[in-house]
């Protein structure tokens, strides 16, 4: 029987996840909402163009979407991360959710290691990937730069940990942003195969569900690679928690070219994408944007999106300091979040053991 909460049109005040069972009937149901699933690792600031390619579009849809949102820590500890700091981080990403406006009245909120299913389908599922699968991955090639033999097999693994986090819970959709493309590929490749080797629908076949604007953010000082978490120069980000001044700095040095004009051109990447955060922050289209900055330089439309930037983050970052000096608050959101969705990663983890014949 599915519950009233997953109707559309129906609030879903104060309401659990679905069994296993209501999930399979959910599956069968037209008028069921669809399940998303996402994260985000605590490595470090939360920058803009996390906000843009995901946790903004996230709060967009979130009444349309039984939604469940992680904070990966399993996947931050792949790279080397101080423990205090994965800690700190773990608590300051689960603040940022919700003063970014994800609402647990529609979301499930919870940590990653709080639900060690994650990791041991991770083993499960590793057994059942093909290493050239994985060869293929470019986030690897990316993050593992000039020493692939010296980082970790964690990291190579990474996609089939990201496979098991959307597979556990019979996930529908995955908003993401462009660079996660390839791994969402995966573990369509991975589920698919998976369920046509035991002649079963154990998995869920999910999709990406990327944004046509905003869903490839780039560095400021370098506009040819993405904005992560993870560069090392500050100056390519601008973090969700920076103070306007910091913000006014970051912008004003931001690469652009020699040429005036404040128009949106695929061959002047450092401007354009400055033009797309514009445009996401506004919601103008870009012949408005064009207009309104035409006659006028860099200087002036830097201004604006300064202005445009700080007064973005201003009532995040007041809901998030609020947060973070009630820890407790938080601490219990993560708790909830983790003892409601663990029975849907329990029975999955089930379903798999018992086709395969462990146990
Ligand atoms: P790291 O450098 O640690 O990998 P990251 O900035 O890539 O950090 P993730 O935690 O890996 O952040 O990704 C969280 C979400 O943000 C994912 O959905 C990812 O696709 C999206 N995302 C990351 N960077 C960008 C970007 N530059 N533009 C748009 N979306 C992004
Ligand atoms: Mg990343």
């Amino acid at each position: 029987m599915v519950e009233p909460r997953f109707i559309v049109g129906q609030i879903n005040v104060g309401a659990e996840l679905a069994s296993a069972s209501e999930l399979s009937n959910a599956h069968a149901n037209p008028i069921v909402k669809k399940r998303v699933f996402s994260g985000v690792q605590p490595t470090g600031n939360i920058h803009i163009g996390n906000y843009l390619g995901a946790i903004r579009n996230w709060v967009a849809e979130q009444t349309e979407y039984d939604n469940i949102f992680c904070i990966v820590d399993l996947h931050a500890i792949t790279m080397p991360i101080d423990p205090q700091e994965l800690h700190r981080s773990t608590r300051q990403l689960a603040a940022l959710y919700v003063a970014c406006g994800l609402d647990t009245r529609y979301c499930k909120l919870f940590v990653q290691s709080h639900v060690h299913e994650h990791a041991e389908m991770s083993w499960i599922l590793g057994c059942f990937t093909p290493m050239g699968w994985l060869n293929r991955m470019t986030q690897f090639k990316t993050k593992a730069g000039e020493n692939p033999d010296s980082v970790s097999t964690g990291l190579y693994c990474y996609p089939v940990l990201m496979a098991c986090d959307i597979l556990l819970y019979h996930t529908d959709l995955v908003p993401v942003g462009e660079d996660q493309r390839q791994h969402v590929e995966l573990t369509r490749d991975l589920a698919q195969r998976f369920n046509s080797l035991y002649g079963q629908q154990v998995f869920t076949i999910p999709e990406a569900q990327i944004r046509k604007v905003g869903a490839r953010i780039m560095s400021l000082d370098d506009p040819t690679k993405k904005m992560s978490k993870s560069d090392p120069n500050a100056n390519s980000r601008i973090n969700l928690l920076d103070d306007p001044k910091t913000i006014k700095q970051k912008i004003a040095r931001a690469t652009t070219d020699s040429l005036r004009s404040v128009t949106f051109d695929p061959d002047r990447p450092g401007i354009t994408n400055l033009l797309t955060i514009y445009q996401l922050l506004t919601g103008q289209s870009q012949q408005e944007i064009e207009a309104e900055f035409a006659g006028k330089g860099y200087g002036d439309f830097k201004a604006a999106l300064t202005e445009r930037m700080v007064a973005t983050l201003a009532p995040i970052q007041q809901r998030y300091n609020e947060l973070m000096n009630d820890l407790p608050t938080l601490e219990a959101i993560l708790k909830q979040g983790a003892d409601e969705v663990r029975p849907l990663a329990e029975a999955t983890l089930k379903h798999v053991k018992d086709v395969i014949g462990l146990g």
